[in-house]
């Protein structure tokens, strides 16, 4: 094609359950060579397993794909709207002599092949009623797949596959093929699990009298353990992700590079660069691996990336609360996803945390319970409350006491905070405010009084 921008491209996602990673890379494949392009996308929801898509399903797989900021320019289109025109194809096609009506049964087909030979593709006879057969013509169909190279299926070894049953109801490739010929589509991208289906499509298309779409099939996800991605990997749909507290910019960028690369190996790329530098003759024939570490590293990339706004604003969507850019600024150097900050933070606002283990190593331990009642002298007499001065009051500490640092900051640590993980000690402190610090101080010298005579 020579004008890319005419290039017409569709994701047809199936709505029998959440949008996952595998589906969610399609999309972004699909929407990045269109963006990239000025082409067009349309969307194509295939509702035909009446039994298996829910409504439900539609708007979570719409909602994910929002969410993940992946527009489209035509639709959703619904396969099952275009039932109509489905039967007027078949109808045409048995009219034709191109296809034909049978009652042969799996029975019949296998032994059709004792008969001919297990290579031989079955065909069958016009019984004029019966599930309609496509009639195979001999010769070969030939998938020129963008990404995997020339594949040559011999007619002879294909059984005229069925491509409605006796009810009419059409199946399955039958209605893909003509849904993709009336929608112009030019290009179809989609997973690997779909090229067996291929041959069966370039068939209906032929029988139609009309020209195959350009074929792309992306490589098979695999965990870290190179085993087929399935829920064991970790998060596996893309509300999943949302809810483990991913950004959508930093999961564009990991899923991108599912199966894709830069020449340079680059890894960190923004939406932008992706458009402007994806295409389907940097795709990998084999196998991508979907590592959540990753993902997590590069989405602790993103967020570091944000303005103090953006990501206190992003967090307080996403945990529901309010007044946290003080938070945020203190602990955003640590956290990866948004799901981090909470556990990290959520002390500041709820009070310390309860962790026995943490006490006993810190506060508990022998003589702490001084340093602390020390601490809390200092932090009292200091006369601005900032991070300089509450550094200075500590560290004195630490040199009149002749102590390694973490004797003085842990039990002070764990005094606010009631684990020994949170951000800075000093933020966090000055951050607390100098009244809210102290009595938290006061509470854990209360409490660690008994213990510390004890000891
Ligand atoms: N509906 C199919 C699926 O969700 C995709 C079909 C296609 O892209 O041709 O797996």
């Amino acid at each position: 094609m020579t004008d890319p921008s005419k290039m017409r491209l569709r994701f047809a996602p199936s709505p029998t359950g959440s949008l996952h990673i595998g589906g969610a890379r399609t999309a972004l494949f699909n929407w990045l060579l269109v963006r990239g392009a000025g082409a067009t996308l349309v969307l194509r929801i295939e509702d035909t397993d009446r039994d298996r898509s829910t409504p439900e399903n539609v708007d979570q797989i719409l909602d994910a794909l929002k969410w993940l900021e992946l527009d489209w320019d035509e639709g959703p289109i619904f396969q099952s709207d275009n039932a109509v025109r489905h039967q007027e194809v078949l109808v045409s096609l048995l009219d034709a002599g191109l296809a034909y009506r049978s009652l042969a049964t799996a029975d019949d087909v296998r032994a059709y092949k004792d008969q001919h030979g297990s290579e031989r593709g079955f065909r069958g006879q016009d019984d004029g009623e019966g599930a309609v057969r496509l009639r195979v013509p001999e010769g070969a169909s030939i998938v020129d797949d963008a990404i995997r190279g020339e594949t040559r299926f011999e007619h002879v070894h294909l059984d005229d596959p069925v491509i409605a049953r006796a009810d009419g109801s059409v199946l399955y490739n039958f209605a893909v093929a003509v849904d993709d010929h009336d929608a112009g589509i030019t290009h179809v991208v989609r997973g690997d699990d779909h090229l067996s289906n291929t041959p069966k499509q370039l068939l209906v298309f032929a029988a139609m009298g009309a020209t195959a779409p350009i074929y792309a099939h992306l490589p098979l996800l695999h965990g870290p353990d190179g085993k087929k991605l399935s829920k064991r990997h970790g998060a596996a749909s893309v509300q999943e992700l949302r809810d483990d507290g991913y950004l959508p910019e930093a999961i564009r960028n990991y899923i991108a590079l599912l199966g894709w690369g830069t020449d340079d190996d680059e890894t960190l790329l923004s939406t932008d660069e992706l458009k402007r530098r994806f295409g389907l003759d940097h795709v990998s024939k084999s196998p991508a691996i979907f590592d959540e570490k990753k993902l997590r590293w590069m989405n602790g990339r993103y967020l570091r990336e944000l303005t103090l706004e953006d990501l206190t604003a992003r967090l307080e969507l996403f945990t529901g609360r309010t007044g946290l850019a003080g938070a945020v600024e203190i602990s955003r150097e640590k956290i990866q996803t948004l799901a981090d900050f909470w556990p990290l933070v959520g002390f500041v606002f709820d009070g310390p945390a309860e962790d026995q283990a943490a006490w006993d190593k810190t506060i508990g331990a022998p003589g702490a319970v001084e340093i602390l009642a020390e601490v809390r002298s200092a932090l009292a007499a200091v006369a601005e409350f900032d991070v300089d001065t509450v550094q200075s009051a500590l560290r004195a500490i630490v040199e009149e006491r002749g102590v390694k640092p973490n004797a003085v900051f842990q039990p002070l640590r764990v005094a606010m905070a009631g684990t020994t993980i949170s951000p800075g000690i000093f933020e966090t402190a000055v951050l607390l405010g100098r009244e809210e610090t102290l009595s938290r101080v006061d509470r854990a010298l209360e409490r660690g009084e008994p213990q510390s005579s004890a000891s």
